[in-house]
């Protein structure tokens, strides 16, 4: 009796756990017998309970959508416009490894790794060096949020959209923003971001290395010396030419720097290398407010990313497998180096200038050292209609070609000569569509 008692409490248990997971699953579970079910019988009754529950009962379900039940369409095209740029077969093979937790031991090894590669690509010896889990903007944001309290002053240097949507974070973030401009196209000049400078007192500058709008490459020697003078940090935006075009952090004095995965590093979008100067992190320890992100808060992520002494704390899920992928696209970078990055990019930008000339077209940068090689623009001649172009490079041969952006749309086309992408082959084809397509616009 005592055995029949207690293994009936054993079986009430089980079909009892049971019960409550088969209500989980969202069925209803009818008690099929509250007496002694012998264990043989015991899985039979719990598979009858499952079959007479499995109806569903409640408000009516909507049939799923269709257009999950096919595989999804991706096509092959070669991107030669201002990002993403293609993905190696290593670097999308590093998005498809085993997933693994992100705070497993294997991943924060790989988190370590991105840090080192940052920065060798940034050039810097900043501890505070790591990817923000977002495209490029996440790592304007970040910046802003992290730097600028309520009421401080960043000068922002405007020569294209990345300018103004900086401006438009500032704002947002209840900080000013103090706008000196000069035409889409053209660079600041030491002077004019001097009198800036002088002017307005900002607690920070911010410029575009790499203008992917405007096609420019500002000069940035002599900058931060310039801003550190007038006690502002300097905040340069390196998405666009970043591992395409020379950039040294640390002997050019940048306190912010930030890029992003799906340029040169041909990674897949969605993370953003950044990295802060000692000086930076001085502001940030000096708030006397709290940074209005917790999501982009830098002392949290650096935390998270073994950047000081405490153990890694859990502060978000990283993107584990574009992390992988990022990984990858950097050591890609480390493999091929930086000096050979940053000549194969200006090899490739001489071809396609080369090859516009000779199909009558020009940059619309005219100054060739202050060209982007990573992204050109060219200018639209008069009666061109060039959306036919961009079409008849995508519908003929699945190729990529750009429109303008903010007050360049209509007046230029973009081509991106980025990463995996940087290959005569791929800047001769490109002309050749280019040249196709120009000829079918004016037919
Ligand atoms: C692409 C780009 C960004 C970031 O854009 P995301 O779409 O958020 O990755 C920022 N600055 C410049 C100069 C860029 O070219």
């Amino acid at each position: 009796m005592a055995l029949a008692s207690s293994s009936r409490k054993v079986v009430d248990c089980v079909v009892s756990q049971a019960r409550r997971s088969i209500a989980r699953s969202g069925c209803r579970c009818r008690v099929v017998s509250s007496t002694h079910v012998p264990p043989s019988q015991y899985t039979a009754a719990v598979m009858a309970a499952f079959s007479s529950s499995a109806r569903h009962e409640g408000p009516a379900v909507s049939s799923p959508p269709q257009s999950l039940l096919k595989p999804m369409d991706v096509p092959k095209k070669l991107l030669m416009g201002p990002g993403p740029s293609n993905c190696p077969p290593r670097v999308l093979a590093a998005g498809a490894l085993p997933m693994i937790g992100h705070l497993h031991p294997e991943f924060l090894k790989i988190m370590d790794e991105v840090k080192e590669g940052i920065q060798y690509a940034f050039q810097t010896k900043n501890e505070w060096t790591f990817a923000i889990s977002g495209t490029g903007h996440a790592a304007m944001e970040a910046s802003v949020a992290n730097i600028l309290e309520p009421g401080d002053v960043a000068l922002v240097c405007q020569n294209g959209i990345w300018g103004q949507r900086l401006a438009d974070m500032v704002d947002r973030n209840g900080s000013t923003a103090a706008v000196i401009q000069c035409p889409m196209g053209e660079v600041f000049s030491l002077e004019q971001i001097e009198k800036g400078l002088q002017e307005h007192k900002p607690a920070m500058v911010f410029i575009t290395y790499g203008e992917s709008s405007g096609g420019t490459a500002q000069p940035l020697e002599g900058l931060g010396e310039l801003c550190h003078k007038y006690n502002a940090l300097l905040l340069v935006d390196s998405v666009a030419i970043l591992g395409g075009y020379p950039l040294y952090m640390d002997a050019w004095d940048i306190d912010i720097l930030y890029a992003g995965s799906q340029k040169v590093l041909c990674s897949p979008p969605g993370t953003s290398p950044i990295s802060f100067s000692q000086r930076a992190r001085d502001k940030i320890a000096s708030r006397k407010t709290r940074v209005r992100s917790f999501y982009f808060d830098a002392k949290e992520l650096a935390n998270y990313w073994g950047c000081d002494e405490h153990p890694r704390r859990y502060h978000h899920t990283a993107q584990v497998s574009t992390v992988f992928a990022l990984r990858e696209g950097l050591a890609r970078l480390a493999e091929e180096t930086l000096e050979k990055s940053w000549k194969d990019h200006r090899e490739c930008a001489e071809l396609l200038y080369e090859g516009l000339e000779k199909l009558g077209l020009e940059p619309w940068v005219k100054n060739k050292d202050i060209r982007n090689p990573c992204v050109t623009a060219i200018r639209i001649p008069e009666g061109v209609d060039w959306k036919s172009v961009v079409d008849y490079a995508m519908q003929n041969y699945k190729i990529e070609i750009a429109g303008g952006l903010g007050d360049l749309g209509g007046k230029v086309w973009r081509i991106g000569i980025l990463g995996y992408n940087c290959t005569p082959e791929n800047v001769k084809l490109t002309l050749k569509v280019f040249g196709e397509g120009l000829a079918n616009a004016r037919k």
